[in-house]
């Protein structure tokens, strides 16, 4: 196809502002503008991280998430719409993230910050802080996100265990499980981190089977998407006290409703879907949107299609 107008979405503000983007990508022989839902007819491809279905006229999305569970993509097929997606650029940004939560529980850090806002001097029990060599740390979902987790918290010491589709071994991870050894391989675990990505197939993988396969004292990590957990069945594990704790960034309902009992939950990190923010994220976004304007001039396929 032709591409003459590729508009920014201004729904990307709510991760970066889309005026960064466009600058940063005011080189390239085509015309790039930020746009609002008005303004998607007069493009032929665009930038976005909402999905509108005024897109369906377009040639190209460009979706500024790893993640593509929002976007229809037998619609988009039956419109010959191309969609491509961000994966490739979170491994440093949640595998940073996920060593922080792990730092909390181990080094208590969370408990300080909390007690701090009642200024309570308050020193954890003797055995409740502990370091993390020693320590091992199941991966579901050995891609960008699991291959980043496995390298941040790999340097800090910690075995690393992966789950994927075939058990081959893969690099970062001192031992690989295949999707059918999921429980024995979590069981094992102190940590369990969760980093697929939502379809038919992980709606739900981690339910009531799965954390009573956890052991009581390991830690359940979620970075993926909200429903690849069934959230009730956590609360119940984590109420009865079949887990130690969780943090979780993802969650069923975004924004976490008011009324969530995770919100009041001791040993329970919430963040708000935001574990792979960045202040570079419109350069690493930019990068693989400048990447695909080029293979469109010379015909190669793009990179990062998933529709
Ligand atoms: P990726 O495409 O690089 O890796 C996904 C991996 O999951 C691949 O290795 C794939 O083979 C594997 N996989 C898919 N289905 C599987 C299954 N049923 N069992 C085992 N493995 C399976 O994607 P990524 O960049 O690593 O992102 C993964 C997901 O994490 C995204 O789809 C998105 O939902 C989520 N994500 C969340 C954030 C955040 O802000 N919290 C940021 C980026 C991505």
């Amino acid at each position: 196809f032709e591409l003459e107008r590729l508009g920014v979405h201004e729904s990307v503000d709510a991760v970066f502002p889309p005026a960064e983007l466009t600058d940063l990508l005011a080189d390239l022989p085509i015309d790039v503008a930020v746009v609002d839902d008005d303004g998607i007819d007069d493009c032929d491809a665009v930038v976005t991280l909402a999905y509108r279905e005024a897109f369906l006229e377009l040639d190209w999305i460009h979706s500024i998430q790893a993640g593509f569970d929002r976007f229809p993509r037998d619609v988009l097929e039956d419109h010959d719409v191309i969609l491509t997606n961000s994966a490739g650029i979170h491994d440093r940004t949640i595998g940073e993230t996920v060593a922080g939560y792990l730092l909390m529980f181990s080094r208590r850090l969370h408990d300080y910050v909390a007690n701090q806002q009642q200024r309570r001097w308050e020193r954890p029990e003797w055995d409740d802080a502990f370091t993390l060599p020693g320590s091992t740390a199941c991966v579901v979902g050995t891609g960008t996100l699991g291959s980043g987790v496995a390298e941040t918290l790999g340097a800090l010491g910690v075995h690393m265990t992966g789950v994927r589709r075939s058990g081959d071994p893969v690099p970062g991870f001192d031992e690989a499980y295949a999707n059918d050894r999921l429980l024995e391989a979590i069981g094992d675990a102190d940590f369990v981190i969760v980093t697929v990505p939502l379809t038919d197939e992980t709606h739900h993988l981690f339910d009531a089977d799965a954390f009573d396969a956890m052991r009581d004292d390991a830690y359940f990590v979620n970075v993926a998407r909200g429903s690849v957990v069934d959230e009730p069945a956590l609360i119940d594990a984590l109420e009865a006290g079949e887990l130690a704790g969780a943090a979780l960034d993802v969650f069923e309902e975004e924004p976490l409703p008011e009324d969530s009992p995770l919100w009041g939950m001791d040993e329970l990190i919430v963040s708000p879907h935001a574990a792979a923010y960045t202040r570079d994220y419109f350069r690493d976004v930019g990068e693989i949107v400048r990447e695909n304007v080029e293979r469109l001039e010379t015909g190669a396929e793009f990179h990062n299609r998933v529709v």
